[in-house]
């Protein structure tokens, strides 16, 4: 049995931000809604445990959502024992937890401290009212710097969400919000790009917003000054402090899923799958099967894992290891990736002794260059999903 990465999705939130589209129920954590949850999970935590014959051992675990803090002390400490009889945490390396500054407590922290948290990450996303506001957030800057300050204070890994290209975002607020996170000490920094998805109330609303490009590029130039350096587009740490579980997603290590919507992956067979997307959909399947709902199987050995493989190390700062990108995918598809990425100018593309990565640069366009190498893949292979 292989080690594992863990990925448990919670499925609620006090109410919906307004630019969201993650899957969680806002319902201010209903009680019963959380109790038939954590039944499922316990079903489908048996159910991990039948097919692989015994208690997978997991390397990472990632608690996200949804807001995790949403749950009482006493819904988090039946959640810690399913997972406790459900995996074997004898290899952890890693135990993030995501955490909301509007629900997170003093008996969440104390909790987390006395059992195998080892990382928070925490929902900032400005450290500006305003931009708080619009966003439709239910915190204020001091809520936010409120649950920064304790965090970091309780000895955890602490990674911060940020989010740029907010219609009056200036560069000047953006910076005042990333200095602040760094004065609280954590060691990890996200920044993501507003992007309006349909059906949520932003997107529908569709306001102008500015080019995101400055910001990023901002971040990029800030963050390594402040000894933060770019280990991936979206991620930036103190050394040793990269995100462990998303390096799995990255380098494509076998990962499982628990909960409604969370996805798994088996690398050996390319095999990826879907839990059912909504709690109404998972909880009556964690009944009578494994509540799987969708799955592809990417190309054995083909073009189009190898082309995705190639673009999930392209996002971070080692790039394409060429030699054992040739073992697995052929020495064909290595030398066609490598074709294209010769063609791409120099400022965005480093190739090195036994590797290519992306420049800062070539990380700031990374999208025109997965566009290139998808045009290799086979229209006849199975859909790619590389975002
Ligand atoms: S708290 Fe997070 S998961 Fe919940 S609605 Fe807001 S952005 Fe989405």
């Amino acid at each position: 049995m292989p080690l594992f990465s863990l990925y448990l999705h919670v499925p609620f939130c006090v109410s919906k931000c307004g630019y969201c589209a993650f899957y969680s129920e806002a319902q201010g954590g209903a009680s019963s809604s959380i109790e038939a949850w954590l039944d499922a999970l316990s079903r489908e935590a048996s159910r991990i445990d039948a097919i692989w014959e015994g208690r997978p051992r997991l390397r990472t675990l990632y608690i996200g959502g949804g807001t995790p803090t949403v749950l009482s002390l006493f819904e988090w400490k039946r959640l810690l024992r399913i997972l406790n009889d459900g995996f074997d945490f004898s290899e952890i390396e890693e135990v993030t937890v995501e955490a909301n500054p509007c629900s997170l407590t003093d008996g969440h922290l104390s909790l987390w401290s006395d059992s195998f948290v080892t990382r928070v990450s925490l929902g900032v996303q400005s450290l500006r009212d305003d931009e708080l506001s619009w966003l439709g957030r239910r915190h204020d800057a001091r809520a936010a710097a409120r649950a920064l300050e304790k965090t970091c204070s309780r000895g955890f890994d602490v990674s911060a969400d940020l989010i740029f290209g907010l219609p009056f975002q200036t560069l000047r607020t953006w910076r005042d919000s990333l200095r602040r996170v760094l004065d609280s000490g954590v060691g990890h920094v996200s920044v993501y790009q507003l992007t309006l998805e349909p059906g949520t109330p932003l997107g529908d609303a569709e306001p102008l917003l500015p080019d995101g490009y400055l910001f990023y590029r901002f971040a990029q130039w800030y963050l390594p000054r402040k000894k933060l350096e770019q280990y991936e587009i979206a991620s930036f740490s103190r050394p040793g402090k990269e995100c462990r579980h998303n390096l799995a997603y990255w380098r494509q290590e076998p990962v499982l899923a628990l909960g409604p919507s969370a996805w798994g992956y088996f690398p050996e067979n390319g095999f990826r799958y879907r839990n059912a997307p909504t709690l109404e959909g998972y909880i009556p399947l964690t009944e009578t099967q494994p509540p799987v709902t969708e799955a592809e199987q990417i190309g054995e050995q083909g073009l189009s894992r190898g082309i995705e493989a190639a673009i999930l190390a392209l996002r971070t700062k080692w790039g394409i290891d060429t030699a054992s990108f040739a073992a697995r995918f052929g020495e064909e598809l290595t030398e066609k990736v490598l074709r294209v990425l010769r063609k791409i100018p120099p400022r965005l593309v480093r190739f090195f002794e036994g590797g290519v990565c992306l420049t800062p640069s070539g990380m700031r366009i990374g999208n025109a260059i997965w566009v290139e190498l998808l045009e290799l893949a086979d229209e006849r292979d199975v859909k790619l999903s590389c975002d």
